[in-house]
């Protein structure tokens, strides 16, 4: 498996300008999370998870607070008494609360507006669906875009974490475009880090020729002989990203 791996972002800044619990969110974005955003299919938590984040911060919203997918999960279907105590933290300290649920394989969204006692639930594919409130928060049904496919869930929660009117929202295959710049604009320098195991690069580590990006000493000796003039393995089997 260690063959197949390649960082090709990390977003521990994102998380960390956001004030979030590092211990919650897996900041690094293997070649194999990127790809998740292709066609038709389906895109891994992590990433559900980086996106809102970046749209948080981009969108300057000021005390929002999101959850994890397990989280969200836990909360909403298992009654977890510490996801309880963290919600009733957010509820006292927080101006918006997201909460992305993720039980099995389907994506859907719980949205707080602590301000003004709102909670919003969304489940890509049905209308008007409600669970289980928040206590003292208005359980609003709101329109939304009806996801089409069977795998466009997480890029939908996306969408309407973002936009404004849920019904019109660009198609999720032009979406995942734009999510795919915006991890890449998001991401930390990654000079220092290596693209095969995210650690920090220090003296002995040496640059792909090709692409430029940093391998530290024991993935040089594991993956290229020690060899000093290297052409990284993801530039010799795809070319630069
Ligand atoms: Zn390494
Ligand atoms: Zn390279």
């Amino acid at each position: 498996m260690r063959d197949k791996q390649f960082i090709i972002g990390v977003c521990n800044n994102v998380f960390s300008k956001l004030g979030c619990d590092p211990s919650k969110f897996w900041p690094f974005l293997d070649l194999v999370d990127f790809q998740s955003l292709d066609e038709r299919k389906e895109i891994y938590n992590s990433v559900v998870e980086i996106c809102i984040h970046i749209l948080i911060w981009e969108s300057k919203r000021q005390n929002v607070v999101c959850f994890s997918c397990v989280e969200g999960h836990q909360l909403f279907d298992k009654n977890s008494l510490e996801c309880k105590s963290k919600l009733k933290i957010a509820l006292t300290e927080c101006s918006q609360i997201i909460i992305p649920i993720l039980p099995s394989n389907h994506f859907t969204l719980a949205f707080i507006n602590v301000v003004e006692k709102q909670f919003i639930y969304i489940h890509p594919f049905r209308e008007n669906e409600k669970i289980r409130c928040i206590r003292r928060q208005h359980n609003l049904a709101v329109d939304h875009y009806i996801q089409v496919d069977t795998f466009n869930c997480g890029v939908n929660i996306c969408q309407s974490f973002q936009s404004a009117d849920l019904t019109e929202v660009e198609g999720p295959s032009e979406y995942k475009k734009t999510m795919k710049q915006k991890l890449m604009e998001f991401t930390d320098n990654l000079e220092n880090i290596c693209l095969h195991c995210g650690g920090v690069c220090n003296d002995g580590s040496v640059r792909c020729g090709d692409c430029g990006r940093s391998i530290n000493n024991s993935c040089r000796s594991y993956h290229y002989n020690n060899s000093n003039e290297i052409r990284c393995v993801l530039c010799q089997i795809r070319g630069n990203i």
